[in-house]
């Protein structure tokens, strides 16, 4: 055993929100504190524990004390299906409205487990707000898991606070960021629609996706899944004027997730490593940093019509390329667009599709990988950035056009296909179709000869060297990891002396 559990071991429960985007640095997380000899526990639900529980138990086998503690996800009381307990499952507004119905009504059980298991700290999802006060009410402090960059943060923050998008005439007129080190403009329509509209009761299941600012600020402190080299003015803006005490300690997935069999099941209901061989092979037949990879992530959708677009796009640039497709799309492709599509594909040897999901960390740290297609999820992010990789950004909802602002304006490693609209998933509002030639123009900026891409590759490769160098022992995510965990053992020592 190299960490033997005792009574004096800190004792560190992680609660993910059971939505790809928050659950896997999660328990990456979760896992990097266990290696460094934390007593870890992870409460979730059976069908969530099911995509990373492998990682868990060979991790416990190696002699780590973490383990996973799994509370029943209440399926016939809110109406669905056995194993239906994640987000990326929310095919329609009525499933998703039940998803996030059942996930409310874990609160009770977690509550209670919290009583039982008496841990020193609780890792919490900023979802889960309600697990301050529950915390509190045991003497025991919450550290704010925010899976999303200090920029957006301060963004979010900013906006919500000065408004100044408030009296422009149009939802297309350009307004600055307040208080930002960069001139930073975006649109109102390019704002998530929580900081636009005033709290009615059609917005409600925005607000209550909206990031609890609140919360956070009860909280002992925010763990960052960032490091200081990708984003150090508004690590420092954030510590300076919002006051609350936090923690970079990414990249980790990169931290946690070492070997191919690792990278290829994170994340995903885990199987037996070998049907990426055919992937990597494709792969292997290509020249280095010839392919681009394309993903809009775990949750978003795009039209029919965007489709189409983005198929001509790529084609008609000519580079090669990997594009994950939602089945989904296929089922209600009723023309065969793109079976015909793969087809093609397959026959030119150009692109490779991937139904549903893909092993991206094993795709991004390929050597023949050279670029990706992004919507800017905060995880797509860290993770392109951390394989050096420069990104068309194209982001969807939430945090992710604050995101691309920080890709393109500030790091310039990215390259805007000019999305405008900042929409959930479910789109309800008409979307607007980005162009094939739009595309086809950003993917030759992006992987082309000009100097203009030349130079976005060498800046990537350098941030993702520093994203390397950052996790090493002694450099600075290392550090704040070994530093926070230092910190809660002596919140313990304190607390048993004052007991
Ligand atoms: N992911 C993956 N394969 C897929 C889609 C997503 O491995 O086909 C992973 C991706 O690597 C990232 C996470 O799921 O770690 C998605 O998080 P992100 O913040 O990028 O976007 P979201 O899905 O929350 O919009």
């Amino acid at each position: 055993m190299k960490f033997q559990q005792s009574h004096h071991q800190l004792h560190v429960v992680f609660v993910p929100y059971p939505t790809p985007g928050h659950m896997i640095p999660m328990i990456d997380t979760a896992r990097l504190f266990a290696k460094h000899g934390v007593n870890v526990t992870i409460i979730t639900t059976h069908a969530s524990a099911s995509t990373f529980q492998k990682s868990i138990d060979s991790d416990f086998s190696s002699g780590y004390s973490i383990k996973t503690h799994l509370i029943h996800f209440p399926s016939s009381q809110v109406g669905l299906p056995n194993g239906v307990e994640n987000l990326k499952d929310g095919t329609s507004r009525e499933i998703f409205a039940k998803i996030c119905r059942g996930i409310s009504l874990l609160q009770e059980p977690i509550e209670l487990l919290f009583h039982d298991l008496q841990p020193d700290c609780i890792v919490t999802d900023l979802m889960h707000d309600w697990t301050v006060d529950a915390a509190a009410k045991l003497g025991i402090p919450t550290i704010h898991y925010y899976s999303a960059s200090y920029f957006s943060n301060c963004a979010f923050r900013y906006i919500a606070k000065y408004r100044p998008h408030d009296d422009l005439v149009s939802d297309t007129h350009k307004f600055t960021i307040p208080g930002f080190p960069h001139t930073i403009e975006m649109t109102p329509l390019q704002t998530p629609d929580w900081l636009k509209v005033k709290n009615t009761a059609n917005s409600k299941l925005f607000l209550d996706l909206a990031p609890t600012f609140e919360s956070e600020d009860r909280s002992y402190g925010t763990l960052y899944n960032s490091f200081h080299e990708l984003e150090s003015d508004y690590e420092k803006l954030n510590k300076t004027t919002i006051g609350i005490k936090s923690w970079s300690v990414g990249p980790v997935s990169a931290w946690v997730n070492k070997d191919d069999e690792r990278k290829a099941n994170r994340g995903h209901m885990e199987k037996k490593f070998g049907k990426e061989k055919e992937l990597l092979n494709w792969l292997d037949s290509k020249p280095n940093d010839s392919v681009l990879y394309v993903s809009f992530g775990s949750l978003s959708r795009v039209s029919h019509a965007q489709i189409v677009e983005i198929a001509h796009g790529l084609e008609n640039s000519g580079h090669n390329f990997i594009w994950v497709v939602r089945e989904k799309d296929k089922e209600e492709d009723k023309e065969g667009f793109l079976h015909d599509f793969e087809e093609r594909m397959k026959e030119s040897n150009q692109g490779y599709i991937i139904w549903n999901w893909a092993p991206q960390l094993l795709i991004l740290d390929h050597p023949s990988t050279g670029g990706i297609v992004t919507h800017c999820g905060w995880n797509s992010t860290l993770e392109s950035v951390n394989a050096g990789l420069p990104m068309i950004t194209w982001p969807m909802f939430a945090d992710q056009f604050f995101n691309e602002k920080l890709l393109v304006d500030v790091l310039k490693i990215g390259v805007s296909v000019g999305s405008k609209l900042n929409k959930f998933w479910l789109g309800i509002v008409e979307e607007i179709v980005v162009k094939r030639e739009e595309i086809a123009k950003a993917v030759e900026i992006l992987m082309g000869n000009d100097q203009e891409g030349k130079e976005m590759r060498t800046r990537a490769k350098k941030l993702g060297d520093a994203a390397k160098r950052t996790i090493e022992e002694g450099g600075d995510s290392y550090n704040n990891l070994v530093q926070l965990i230092d910190e809660l053992k002596s919140l313990k020592i304190s607390k048993a002396l004052c007991s």
